[in-house]
């Protein structure tokens, strides 16, 4: 591994980016879904149109899902100043979504019941790559943990509260040398969680007029520190 002077030590690209995350204040894994949602609709905006490999698993009942298919519309209005490949592939959805629904208009009431639970499923190509990366970050922070460096990163780290979950639930299933090194990161996370808690009552309880001017700096921070703690903080700004 190589260490620069207060920087966490990172062996690959992948590494490398938890780190930076961490380092940056920002959940590593709502870090990775990000990237990994960006990759994905990068590469459909770009080839998902003409690629016969993704056209034939739209045939297959592949869609997009609600946010993604808004995030495809923007990624490549971003990319090429178009929206063409986005008609290409959402004409090809809609098709074969009409052709399912015009089908169950002809079915009886549990047949309609059935088909419809079937296709409230849109099976995103960008979800399932999300849920992918999502996962190998989880793997790859559980693994990094057994350095010192990166467990305290990770104690002291902006984790998101869902991924604490994600990251606790899978320390849960790993050998007990992983679960050790867990329980004593998530001791540091509760630490920090407490102290927001607290800096948030009080944030709460001078947010009526007459004690507004009594809200501290500290307690300000903690009413952002809440939202992307229950919203996650991907790295808005990033380009790449
Ligand atoms: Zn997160
Ligand atoms: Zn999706």
């Amino acid at each position: 591994m190589t260490t620069q002077p207060g920087k966490l030590p990172a062996r690959d690209f992948e590494e490398i980016r938890l780190a930076e995350a961490l380092e940056r204040g920002r959940c590593p894994i709502c870090d990775a879904r990000q990237e990994a949602s960006y990759a994905a609709l990068r590469g459909l905006a770009r080839e998902g149109a003409t690629d016969r490999g993704f056209r034939d698993q739209i045939d297959k009942g592949v869609g997009f899902c609600q946010p993604h298919s808004v995030s495809l519309s923007r990624m490549e209005l971003l990319q090429t100043s178009s929206q063409l490949a986005t008609a290409v592939l959402l004409d090809a959805i809609l098709r074969r979504r009409l052709a399912a629904l015009k089908k169950l208009t002809g079915s009886d009431a549990s047949g309609q019941g059935r088909g419809l639970a079937e296709l409230g499923n849109p099976r995103c190509p960008v979800c399932v790559r999300v849920t992918e990366a999502s996962g190998a970050a989880v793997r790859r922070l559980l693994q990094l943990s057994a350095d010192g460096a990166w467990s305290t990163g990770l104690g002291t780290g902006e984790i998101c509260l869902d991924d604490v979950n994600s990251l606790w639930l899978a320390a849960a299933v790993s050998p007990k040398d992983v679960q050790q090194r867990w329980l004593a990161i998530v001791a540091i996370q509760l630490k920090r969680l407490d102290v927001l808690q607290k800096a948030l009552a009080d944030y709460a309880h001078n947010s009526t007029s007459d004690r507004r001017h009594l809200i501290t700096r500290e307690q300000q921070e903690a009413a952002a520190a809440s939202v992307r703690l229950f919203g996650g903080s991907p790295d808005r700004d990033r380009t790449r």
